[in-house]
């Protein structure tokens, strides 16, 4: 058994922007429970600061790495048998929001640096530091080449990429942050364009690269889904593989989430309807158990499959259907989407923002999950929507592929319902196709609700193999 120190961006249940916080608060969770150690450390948000005030300070130490030199305060805590770490260095991370700073290359690297010169002053003793998406890219090219002190020689890293679009480049002036010579630009292992990249130097100097599904771990080395990272992803050969997420299935579990009108499971779903009613009404819809619901909770980006949603918005309300959107991003898409309220009265509604409750609402209350993006690395929202027995319609790209088997009418198996191409006429031909089983085919829909409901979700199997994964180390 393996001691594996996760260091991350986000995590929950401190904080959250997108899916990565998702897997940090429960990927370790789960390889404890195999007999693991595993450890966590994030920047100690100004959101951390005001949301946890019982955060316990261990001690204080100075990070220089090129012309930073700055103090920080460690924080720690525990649940269960997890430990958590936090960097407080309020100069970088007392602000409302976690990226999109002018000074972000910074900010991270003093992170990586933190993170690595935390470990003399902690009980927890790594064997394998994991390192996740670009913020913590720099760590293995930092522990390797800048770090004397032979302990940092003996640690393994495993870099994983939860979305290769963001890739943490930045200006080459950049460099002056860091404690590595020009040589390390000059011979390209950190130089992308005429800048750093974080997540280049993640990937070539990480031991074993992973990502979050098989076939996202294919399409990336493709120039098509490699962001122009797919030679530098390629050398890696076998070292680079894919390992689809599970979810918090405590967390995400109809029979006792609270945010539920009612509690159902796979053995009495009789009260999914009471919760679509509830639904249907808390958002002004018409109030109809025989009306298909779909829904959507998602950033609204182009990478979800916004354009083919707005494309084919007037098809998709042509049908006999409602809709509920929640999420927020992009201003054009989320301007476009507050016109469908006046547009569909009383059968589609647009909630535009960040709602935890009203997401797990409508996981619970829809019949339908659209979820047709033009990439996903593994997505979470499709294996949540299967344990609510909420019925995936996803695009065959990524984890979306991997987790959804698509609905045979012929034998009955099936999760969901897909297609392949990134076009708006195979999702209308698809969506036709579902609302044809769902209003005529009530028996093969509760049979896919049934077989849903049953998938397993859970972290399990993704912590075995991370575990195998750190065995071979
Ligand atoms: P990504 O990390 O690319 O955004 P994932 O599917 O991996 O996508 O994870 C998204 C997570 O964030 C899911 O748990 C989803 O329910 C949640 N989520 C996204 N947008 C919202 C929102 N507006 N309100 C509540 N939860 C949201």
């Amino acid at each position: 058994m393996k001691n594996i120190l996760f260091v991350s961006g986000e995590g929950l249940p401190f904080i959250k922007s997108g899916g990565l916080a998702d897997v940090i608060g429960s990927l370790p969770a789960a390889l404890t429970k195999r007999g693991e150690g595993a450890a966590v450390v994030l920047p100690m948000y100004k959101r951390i600061i005001e949301k946890f005030p019982e955060l316990k300070e261990e001690c204080t130490f100075r990070v220089h790495s090129g012309v930073i030199d700055k103090q920080c305060v460690l924080y720690s805590t525990k649940i269960d048998e997890v430990i958590y770490y936090f960097i407080r260095q309020d100069d970088y991370f007392y602000r409302d929001g976690l990226y999109g700073y002018a000074d972000d290359g910074e900010r991270f690297i003093f992170f990586c640096h933190a993170a690595l010169d935390m470990l003399p002053h902690i009980k927890f003793k790594p064997d394998v530091i994991h390192t996740n998406d670009w913020h913590t890219g720099m760590i293995p090219i930092m522990c390797k080449q800048e770090y004397t002190d032979p302990e940092y020689k003996k640690y393994k890293h495993v870099y994983t990429i939860h979305n290769l679009l963001f890739q943490g480049n930045f200006p080459k002036e950049t460099m002056r942050c860091l404690n590595l010579s020009d040589h390390y630009w000059n011979n390209g292992d950190i130089k992308f364009d005429n800048g750093i990249s974080f997540m280049k130097a993640g990937i070539i100097y990480a031991d074993k690269v992973t990502t979050v599904s098989q076939t996202y771990a294919r399409e990336i080395l493709t120039s098509e889904y490699g962001e122009r990272m797919e030679k530098v992803l390629a050398n890696k050969g076998d070292n680079l593989l894919g390992i689809v997420n599970g979810i918090d299935i405590d967390n995400w579990n109809p029979s006792t989430d609270k945010a539920l009108y009612k509690n159902y499971s796979i053995n009495d779903i009789r009260n999914k309807k009471a919760c679509k009613r509830s639904l249907q009404y808390q958002l002004g819809l018409r109030v109809a158990d025989d009306v298909m619901l779909i829904g959507i909770v998602t950033r609204l980006t182009w990478q979800k499959g916004m354009h083919l949603i707005l494309d084919k918005l007037t098809n998709i309300m042509n049908q006999d259907v409602q809709l509920v959107i929640l999420g927020s991003g992009d201003n054009y898409i989320e301007n476009e989407l507050k016109k469908i309220e006046s547009t569909y009265p009383h059968r589609a509604v647009f909630y535009c923002g960040y709602n935890e409750e009203l997401s797990h609402r409508i996981y619970a209350g829809c019949d339908l999950f659209l979820m047709p993006s033009l990439f996903e690395p593994c997505g979470i929202s499709q294996l949540i929507s299967m344990r609510y027995g909420t019925i995936p319609l996803v695009r065959e790209t990524g984890g979306l592929k991997d987790t959804v088997q698509p609905f045979n009418e012929y034998d009955g198996t099936g999760t969901g319902f897909s297609f392949r191409y990134f076009r708006g006429d195979e999702m209308m031909h698809v969506l036709a196709y579902a609302i044809k089983v769902y209003y005529y085919n009530k028996a093969g829909w509760r049979k896919l609700i049934r077989q849903a409901m049953s998938v397993d979700v859970s972290w399990d199997n993704s912590a075995r193999e991370y575990s195998q994964l750190y065995e071979s180390m």
